[in-house]
């Protein structure tokens, strides 16, 4: 893996943005050729397109653009739409073979394409992972911003690794790249599991700008279900949380039910009260139990099916 002049792709995803692509191509050649020229990256280097299942004409723009520089833009057209992470990791495992290093960066524009000039540098110093993280969120509407605030808390929380306010775009070398292909879950969080990996990663921060043109390929509940999965697949606290709460009512039933227990005994309660309310607690705290230690199977089983790599090997001298 080479350090000082890397082969880089840039993978750009694309759903419906026949109205960017030809642009953003313009953009990240230009960043391109003024990399190549003070010698970052090698001239090898490229760009490569992912459409993500469009309905519009970014494939025959892509096309296009490749056909114009076969050697700079690079596509690769996916069958259906697969949303942006599955987009994302295609491209990633594509490039794999032909790239030191690569940079995700979305197609629309709203990530300062100069960054990649610090992602290099953090390479260059040994990253395997360089994070792009937001200066700001000027650019999201009232109730994105609060609930990404709630989805990092609730993350922290529940012990789950993550970068705040890092989007999409990084940077990744060609080991951390080799790892992802060892991580064969279904739901693949990319935000989370760089960290996961636990490589050597810095921090870029960058401006976020107003989307170039078009709309927002990303609806509500795409991001939702990201998040969802996010905090799904990095944590089984959810599952604890049962057990803590059975065990929590369970004890207060046992402490009550003595309580009930000695006014009874000094007459002092209404006949037959005992005698319900105090199974129903006990059960009712027994069954939740149940139910959490049940939940810690589950999730063993979880972490099982996944079968994520339990380690990553960096030097091995043999
Ligand atoms: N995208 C994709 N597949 C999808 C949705 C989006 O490849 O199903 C791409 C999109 O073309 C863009 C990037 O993912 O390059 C980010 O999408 P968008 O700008 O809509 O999201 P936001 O800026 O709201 O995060
Ligand atoms: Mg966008």
């Amino acid at each position: 893996m080479k350090r000082n002049h890397p082969v880089l792709a840039v993978v750009v995803p694309c759903y419906n943005e026949e109205l960017v692509i030809r642009e953003s191509a313009t953009r990240l050649t230009g960043l391109l050729s003024d990399l190549i020229a003070a010698q970052k990256i090698s001239p090898k280097s490229f760009i490569y397109f992912v459409d993500d299942g469009s309905t519009d004409e970014s494939w025959t723009i892509i096309a296009q653009l490749h056909h114009h520089r076969e050697s700079v833009i690079k596509g690769l057209k996916l069958v259906r739409n697969v949303g942006s992470q599955t987009a994302l990791l295609a491209g990633l495992l594509n490039v794999r073979e032909h790239a030191d290093c690569a940079v995700t960066i979305d197609a629309d524009l709203q990530h300062d394409e100069q960054a990649i000039w610090s992602f290099l540098e953090k390479y260059q110093q040994g990253a395997e992972v360089v994070y792009g993280v937001r200066n700001d969120r000027r650019t999201d509407t009232f109730l994105k911003k609060y609930t990404v605030l709630f989805f990092y808390t609730l993350m922290n929380i529940l012990g789950v690794r993550i970068i705040k306010n890092h989007a999409d775009y990084r940077l990744i070398s060609q080991k951390a790249l080799q790892a992802i292909s060892d991580y064969k879950e279904y739901n693949l969080f990319l935000r989370g599991i760089f960290l996961d990996m636990g490589f050597k990663s810095d921090v870029v921060y960058f401006n976020v700008r107003e989307r170039y043109a078009g709309e927002p390929k990303q609806t509500a509940r795409e991001l939702l279900s990201i998040a969802w999965d996010g905090l799904t697949s990095f944590s089984v606290v959810p599952l604890r949380l049962i057990t803590f709460t059975g065990a929590a009512i369970l004890v207060l039933s046992i402490l009550s039910s003595v309580y009930i227990l000695l006014q009874a005994a000094t007459g002092s309660s209404i006949p037959g009260w005992a005698s319900i309310v105090i199974p129903i607690y006990f059960i009712g705290g027994l069954q939740i139990t149940l139910m959490g230690v049940l939940g810690e199977y589950v999730g063993k089983m979880y972490k099982e099916i996944k079968a994520r790599p339990r380690f990553i090997k960096d030097i091995e001298l043999f």
